[in-house]
């Protein structure tokens, strides 16, 4: 690959060191998503949180309560918060992602690597590297809890922070293998400033990035249902996202390709959904990508409808 190429030729001694340093940042965010496979959701929480202040990154935790329901254990979500920059008028800068499991038939957890461990990784280390930066934008990483139940620890942060007007959200969902790119929801309105940032990040980290008029199901709808401009980010092998592309915008409808279900569903919500699935290597081409697009939402790009 050229950049790799490019790398070599500038890094000269440095070479050896600047490899393994790369290795060693690969390992560690394997070895992170695998701390999250734990069989709670509570137990995923509390991983991330343990992750988060072993790299020194401050987080509020927002707990809400929901109504008890048969087929789900719990009745109190917790949104965990890092909080970045200062208030400006700019308005706020929200990614995030969702680190609860889905509740398998069997009444086990699924260990929710693919789906979403690997994100919420991504995400810890996007408020490492940010913290280090000047921001003209207040930024919020948010590690949303209860996605898997109806999007609703987004739908409530939303609510709850309905006075600090939101300028962009990223939305973050299944990221753990492949090197194609994709976002959206392009179909939906409003987003044409924060999509527009999206491709220049693309091309920036040299990544053509598929884009999606409509989106599978996640935490980016609680953004648009509020009027905020968003978009979502996921990554998957070449043929894997184009048969995303097809159950989500074909006319045929969601799965209507030939009857075909695309291979990703037959992973996530599956007990077969663990870390043996996620490679470091695709986690960190979105971690540059979504650094990329963060950096120029941040230097203001947000203002095209
Ligand atoms: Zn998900």
């Amino acid at each position: 690959m050229p950049r790799i190429l490019l790398a070599a030729a500038a890094c000269g001694l440095l070479c050896p060191w600047a490899a393994a340093q790369d290795a060693a940042r690969l390992d560690a965010m394997l070895a992170d998503v695998r701390r999250m496979e734990v069989d709670s959701n509570d137990g995923r929480g509390d991983a991330l949180m343990r992750i988060l202040e072993e790299r020194g990154v401050p987080y509020a935790v927002e707990s809400f309560e929901i109504e008890p329901r048969a087929d789900y254990p719990r009745t109190v979500g917790r949104n965990i918060v890092v909080t970045l920059g200062a208030d400006a008028d700019a308005g706020d800068i929200v990614v995030g992602a969702h680190y609860d499991a889905v509740w398998l038939g069997d009444g086990a957890l699924s260990r929710g690597a693919v789906d979403n461990a690997a994100s919420s990784v991504i995400l810890v280390w996007l408020a490492e590297t940010l913290s280090m930066e000047p921001l003209k934008h207040r930024v919020r990483i948010v590690f949303f809890d209860m996605e898997e139940i109806g999007l609703v620890g987004s739908r409530e942060f939303v609510r709850r922070h309905a006075d600090a007007p939101i300028a962009a959200a990223v939305n973050l969902d299944v990221n753990g293998y492949g090197d194609t790119v994709f976002f959206g929801p392009t179909a939906s309105g409003g987003n044409g400033g924060v999509h527009a940032a999206m491709r220049q990040a693309c091309t920036e980290v040299e990544l053509e990035c598929v884009e999606f008029p409509r989106y599978p199901a996640s935490d980016y709808l609680s953004f648009q249902r509020a009027g905020v401009p968003n978009v979502s980010v996921s990554v998957l092998p070449s043929n894997e996202a184009e048969e995303m592309y097809a159950a989500y915008n074909d006319a045929a409808g969601p799965g209507g390709r030939g009857g075909g279900v695309p291979a990703l569903f037959r992973l996530i919500h599956t007990a077969r959904d663990t870390s043996e699935s996620v490679d470091a290597a695709a986690m960190d081409t979105v971690y540059r990508t979504v650094l990329a697009l963060l950096r120029r939402l941040d230097a203001g790009v947000e203002s095209a409808p």
